[in-house]
């Protein structure tokens, strides 16, 4: 068996019981025989063992009191991936799905996509199986107290940046950073994602989703295209989803199709983004309610359809892991289908992946193409340890470079290797190369 084929054994037999990080492992390792199996240098130094396993990883308690006095408990974890190249860097997620596995998944994909941008972020992450949905500010203050009076101890700004993620915006940040700073006794920039008056970069909000469309754009520029005139669908009604959305419309695209856990739209003169911010930013409601102001809009509960079933020239799943499977991939190709870019964090199955890349779909993987998120969280950081902010526009155009500079990462290593095209192989192989390099550097720890 090749170096690479005894890792991915290894990871099955010794975290069995963890699928989506054996999907994510597997997938990047796969990737990696093309450079890993050509050079013993890689086996001879324990790379990939060292490579796949946590540097540390934090499982805690969080007990907190709701608004009727009774106790409840969640569990919290913080990933510590690698910290190869930078402090640790990666989101938090408050959703009821959060476990080991996917927090896992999530560190390992970060530590590679930090990696792309350039920046000097190592990789982590964290979350929580608490469900903000249905609670009270004042409840979702205080489990955020509890959280953070465990975490503080692990984090600070050289060790461990954490910010959002699904079910952590503004108003959970803003909880989590008083709550550190209380107990600190320190104004750092230990989190991103801040409000503006206080450490928060513009732009930020925006980041992931215009990225995503920036990376895209980078790509269609090489064949002499652009997104005016495309139709667009995208999966999710959430942060990354509507700046995709925002950024699509204003390049000329008409965004047709979005969803929520619950459901999808179809407006086929295009989605009011005024609406859906109203209905999912500010009142944080269900998609209905968008159907409920705009009448040509058709709503479809999940369980009668797909948000991939509309037929459209770019697919952006926007929403969260596994939600794009091997039927909705056929689908989009046989509608005409032929760009598939990924807003969320591992949103297409394996299979599905295979396929879209066999019938032809340029394909673009989520650790470089949500990238733009922690680039800009990156640029927090900078401004926050300068005491400077900078313009949005200043921002903007700094994200914009970085999507193009790791476009044309990805694009050169896919070429590298003999896969043109391939931007999963040329994600994979890019951000790699520079983590292992100053692992290489830096010995055996
Ligand atoms: P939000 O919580 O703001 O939005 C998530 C959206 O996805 C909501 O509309 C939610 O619907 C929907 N959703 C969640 N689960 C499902 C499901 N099973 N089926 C259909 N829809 C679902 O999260 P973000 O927009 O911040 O994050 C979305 C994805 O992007 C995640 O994978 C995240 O890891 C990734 N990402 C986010 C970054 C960021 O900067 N925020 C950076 C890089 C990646 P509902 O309203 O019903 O809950």
């Amino acid at each position: 068996m090749s170096y690479v084929d005894n890792i991915i054994a290894l990871v099955e037999k010794k975290d069995a019981g963890q699928p989506e990080f054996i999907q994510a492992a597997k997938e990047v390792l796969d990737s990696l025989r093309i450079i890993v199996d050509q050079d013993s240098i890689y086996e001879k130094a324990g790379l990939l063992e060292r490579l796949i396993e946590p540097e540390r990883m934090i499982a805690f308690r969080i007990p907190w009191v709701d608004d009727a006095g009774k106790v409840h408990v969640n569990r919290g974890f913080r990933v510590q991936y690698n910290s190869a190249i930078g402090p640790y860097k990666g989101g938090i997620r408050f959703h009821p799905s959060v476990n080991q596995s996917i927090i896992k998944f999530l560190g390992f994909e970060q530590t590679l996509k930090n990696s792309l941008t350039g920046l000097p972020m190592g990789g982590g992450k964290g979350g929580c199986d608490f469900d903000p949905k249905g609670k009270s500010e004042n409840e979702v203050m205080r489990f955020c107290q509890s959280f953070m009076t465990e975490l503080y101890r692990h984090i600070g700004p050289d060790t461990d940046v954490p910010a959002g993620d699904i079910g952590v915006g503004a108003r959970e940040v803003g909880f989590m950073y008083g709550q550190y700073k209380r107990i600190v006794n320190n104004f750092t920039g230990v989190f991103t994602g801040k409000g503006l008056t206080w450490g928060g970069s513009l732009g930020r909000t925006e980041a992931t989703g215009y990225g995503l469309v920036y990376i895209v754009d980078e790509y269609l520029k090489t064949i002499s295209d652009g997104f005016k005139g495309k139709k667009v669908v995208i999966s999710g009604s959430g942060n990354v989803a509507i700046f995709a959305a925002q950024k699509a419309q204003s390049l000329g695209a008409t965004v047709i199709g979005m969803s929520d856990s619950n459901g999808f739209i179809c407006h086929k003169e295009g989605i009011n983004l005024d609406t859906m911010k109203d209905v999912k930013l500010v009142k944080r409601e269900r998609l209905t309610k968008y159907a409920e102001v705009h009448k040509d809009a058709v709503y479809t509960e999940a369980s009668k359809g797909r948000v991939w079933d509309i037929a459209c020239d770019i697919a952006l799943p926007c929403a969260t892991q596994n939600e794009l499977f091997i039927d909705d991939a056929k689908n989009l190709v046989k509608n005409g289908c032929k760009i598939v870019g990924e807003g969320a964090n591992m949103p297409t199955t394996m299979d599905a992946t295979e396929y879209l890349l066999g019938n032809g779909i340029a394909f673009f993987p989520g650790k470089a193409a949500n990238a733009g998120g922690v680039s800009t969280s990156g640029l927090e950081m900078s401004q926050n340890s300068t005491r400077l902010s900078w313009s949005f526009d200043e921002v903007d155009a700094k994200l914009k470079n970085i999507m193009a500079g790791i476009f044309k990462s990805m694009d050169s290593a896919a070429k590298e290797y003999g896969k043109p095209g391939n931007f999963v192989l040329g994600a994979n192989v890019a951000g790699f190369k520079k983590v292992a390099k100053a692992m290489l550097d830096q010995g055996v720890i």
